[in-house]
């Protein structure tokens, strides 16, 4: 279903695109044995991908490697091409806590071949997004937390002072390719500490503020 929801406000907004960003955290950049990007890393994932809380990833039969990417996101308030950085964080509805699934085995034979990684990326329930909360109660969007338990073991932890590209440089460099209009969503990238999930696992994604504070939180399963 490619809608979303922002605390306090009503009805749903219909998710446009979802861009997200590779290799934003130096550490998860050595993890997969690739070069610190001097360019955000882009692809794109189908909004039909969005699953919610309480819905299930479900593993194509293409797939024996299906991954974790725990990534803080950004709903988009306002439409707009060219922003400036300065501009950029004016641009945004909301914060929340997603998940870019990824079927790593069809991402590895992509890059090996050259190919997109389309399919790796952007299969059905591949985007699990939480409720997003409204830009304005976030003091300090340099001080927050995303979190990943898998059957409540802690397998992901950032923080997102250690972006490579902060969120304002993301949206404005973003907005170069691509317009981005109210309710397009960005995957902000991962932390280290990706890893395999399979059926029956319990995620558990959450985004805090540093003094722990739960800001939004999703829990899914996997079928
Ligand atoms: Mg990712």
């Amino acid at each position: 279903m490619p809608f979303v929801h922002l605390k306090n406000s009503h009805p749903p907004i219909r998710v446009g695109k979802i861009v997200c960003v590779g290799r934003n955290y130096a550490e998860h950049v050595r993890e997969m044995k690739a070069e610190i990007p001097t360019f955000p890393v882009l692809f794109l994932k189908p909004a039909t991908a969005i699953i919610g809380d309480g819905d299930s990833v479900v593993l194509p039969p293409i797939s024996n490697d299906l991954h974790h990417e725990v990534e803080m996101t950004v709903l988009i308030g306002t439409e707009g091409r060219d922003i400036s950085r300065q501009e950029a964080l004016s641009h945004v509805a909301g914060y929340g806590i997603g998940l870019d699934m990824t079927l790593r085995d069809v991402q590895d034979q992509a890059k090996k071949k050259g190919l997109p990684w389309t399919v790796a990326k952007g299969f059905d329930t591949s985007a699990p997004l939480s409720e997003f909360v409204p830009a304005s109660t976030i003091a300090d969007l340099h001080s927050l937390e995303v979190h990943l338990r898998v059957n409540d073991e802690l397998r992901q932890q950032g923080k997102t002072r250690d972006f490579i590209f902060p969120v304002d440089e993301l949206i404005s460099t973003i907005s170069q390719f691509f317009t981005l209009e109210a309710g397009d969503i960005i995957f902000t990238g991962t932390p280290h500490g990706v890893s395999r999930v399979v059926p029956g696992d319990r995620l558990k994604a959450e985004l805090r503020t540093s003094d722990g504070s739960l800001l939004t939180s999703l829990a899914v399963g996997i079928r």
